[in-house]
């Protein structure tokens, strides 16, 4: 490598422009830290894979100021009908306004990956503290005690930056894990996924934006994302050779069944393995790994970008603040390394792998048959809840995290965003940073947030003070709260490096 290493003027050198990296560089921004983003193509990927952004990652973009550009872009539905193509009867429905106690506006964005990274593209553009430098290719990184050295080309040239930390966000096959000597490891499922996006002549039922052959074996579905266009998935056997899944026959014979007689324009296809498979570690001494560069899921449920924004939003602040520390705090990047690998393989990997499986291994007559109990199942208020929960990425938990104090059964979970007794919500209230939450009647002389009865569901016994993150999970529950008890369970929540809140 190079020996004349240049200091990036950032702290925080990303590798991959992709979702994840640009999310992660504007996480940086919003707690003050600078970043490099290096990203070897021009274009954003053309290739659109996911095709949702779920509740928890909305709450994430919009602490980061990116929502609004994303949702003015993409269409924002607050209910789902899923509906057997064979015969236009409905198989599952669900209304996010079950949520709207735990959320401030519940739905889920359908746009398309390459419309997010667009968008993404342009606010990190704008961002003064993020530099994103196209077509950058890394070719190599050096740790060392105090930095990292990453190589990379740019027009021609070889050349080095040196920053504090980095972070590899540069996909399944990136550099980064491969110089860590890591490798996904997991399995990879025999059925593959043809991907396509297809603008038909004429609309469908609005109100249904997803249809399923449900009668056939494996995959065969459509979720519409825009007016007349629509996301077309289908597993392709193992023998089945990929020019032939690929062709214009193909295609028409999937269109077909999803949608009856109706003629269609495709605008791409691609056929994709789909994995089971996740890092050993997410963080190598300063070297950190996100998104599909640290685990990748079936695209069943759409997780994995979801995912790897959430990654990015535990990250940001434990980032900003081990800098802000002097790189003492080293705890809070070990905390990311272990929540992050508990939520992927205990959450999502499980949820995701469980519907692969009904979607792939069982028969028409069996999947049927799940449905129907499904349908009756989460017709309730309480089932759509957490049918909706579940879906919008809003019920994981961290318990092995070395910062959460995990006796208590809210500690670890996204703290519900409810609204206040004086108008707004409490994450309106944090806007994105950490927060003391004051349950019933305690005199806190430091500045909170007041939740005068809080839900039964948080299990709190009142008098109670909760430790919020930037990330909105809740750190700690202090039941008998004194001064001195929340005073060490802010500490032990932020390693000392997040001052406690003061009046001015
Ligand atoms: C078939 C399929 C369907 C999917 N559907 C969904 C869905 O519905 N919902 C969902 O949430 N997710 C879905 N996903 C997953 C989603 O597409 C990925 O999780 C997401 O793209 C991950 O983003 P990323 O930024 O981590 O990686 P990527 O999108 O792979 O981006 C990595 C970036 O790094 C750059 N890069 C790589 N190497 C280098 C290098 N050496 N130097 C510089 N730059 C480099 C690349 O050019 C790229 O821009 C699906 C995936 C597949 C395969």
């Amino acid at each position: 490598m190079d020996e004349a290493a240049f200091r990036a003027d950032a702290p925080v050198i990303i590798v991959g422009g992709g979702p994840v990296g640009l999310s992660l560089a504007l996480g940086l921004a919003r707690y003050g830290v600078r970043s490099t983003v290096l990203e070897r193509a021009f274009e954003p990927a053309r290739e659109s894979r996911a095709a949702v952004i779920w509740p928890r990652t909305q709450d994430i973009l919009r602490d980061w100021n990116a929502f609004d550009a994303l949702r003015a872009a993409g269409s924002f539905v607050t209910a789902f009908r899923a509906l057997n193509a064979c015969n236009e009867a409905t198989l599952l429905s669900i209304d996010f306004a079950a949520l709207d106690d735990v959320l401030d506006d519940p739905g889920a964005l359908l746009l398309p990956q390459s419309d997010t990274e667009r968008i993404l593209r342009a606010l990190v553009t704008e961002q003064p503290l993020c530099e994103l430098r196209l077509g950058a290719e890394v070719t190599g990184l050096r740790q060392e005690a105090r930095f990292v050295d990453v190589a990379f080309t740019q027009d021609g040239r070889d050349m080095t930056l040196r920053a504090p930390y980095v972070v590899g966000c540069d996909g399944a096959h990136g550099i980064v894990r491969n110089t860590l000597g890591l490798s996904l490891e997991g399995m990879t499922y025999k059925s593959r996924i043809v991907l396509s996006d297809a603008v038909l002549d004429r609309d469908f039922d609005e109100d249904a934006r997803v249809r399923v052959c449900i009668d056939q074996p494996g995959v065969c579905a459509a979720i519409r994302f825009a007016p007349r266009t629509w996301r077309v998935i289908a597993s392709v056997d193992e023998t089945v050779d990929a020019d032939i899944a690929l062709s214009e026959e193909a295609q028409n014979a999937r269109i077909h069944r999803v949608f009856g007689e109706a003629s269609s324009q495709t605008l791409w296809t691609s056929l994709f393995k789909i994995h089971r498979r996740h890092a050993q570690r997410f963080v190598v001494g300063r070297v950190a790994l996100a998104g599909d560069a640290a685990h990748l899921n079936s695209p069943a449920g759409g997780q994995g970008m979801n995912a790897g924004i959430q990654d990015a939003a535990n990250l940001a602040w434990k980032l900003a603040w081990t800098l802000r520390s002097g790189d003492r705090a080293t705890t809070l990047l070990e905390s990311y390394d272990v929540e992050r690998r508990e939520m992927v393989t205990d959450t999502i990997e499980r949820a995701t792998d469980r519907l692969t499986r009904i979607a792939l291994g069982f028969s028409p007559r069996t999947k049927r048959f799940a449905a129907r109990t499904m349908w009756r199942a989460v017709r309730g208020r309480g089932m759509q809840r957490k049918l909706g929960r579940a879906l919008g990425m809003l019920s994981g938990r961290y318990t092995r995290s070395p910062i959460v104090d995990s006796r208590h059964p809210l500690a670890g979970r996204r703290i519900d965003d409810l609204r206040l007794p004086d108008g707004p919500r409490i994450h309106q209230q944090r806007d994105g940073e950490a927060a003391i939450v004051v349950a019933g009647d305690f005199a806190c002389s430091l500045p909170h947030i007041r939740v005068p009865s809080p839900p039964k569901r948080w299990h709190v016994k009142l008098p109670a003070v909760l430790i919020v993150r930037p990330d909105g999970c809740v750190a700690s529950v202090v039941e008998k709260p004194t001064l001195a008890k929340v005073e060490a369970a802010w500490a032990h929540a932020f390693c000392g490096t997040i001052p406690l809140p003061v009046y001015c």
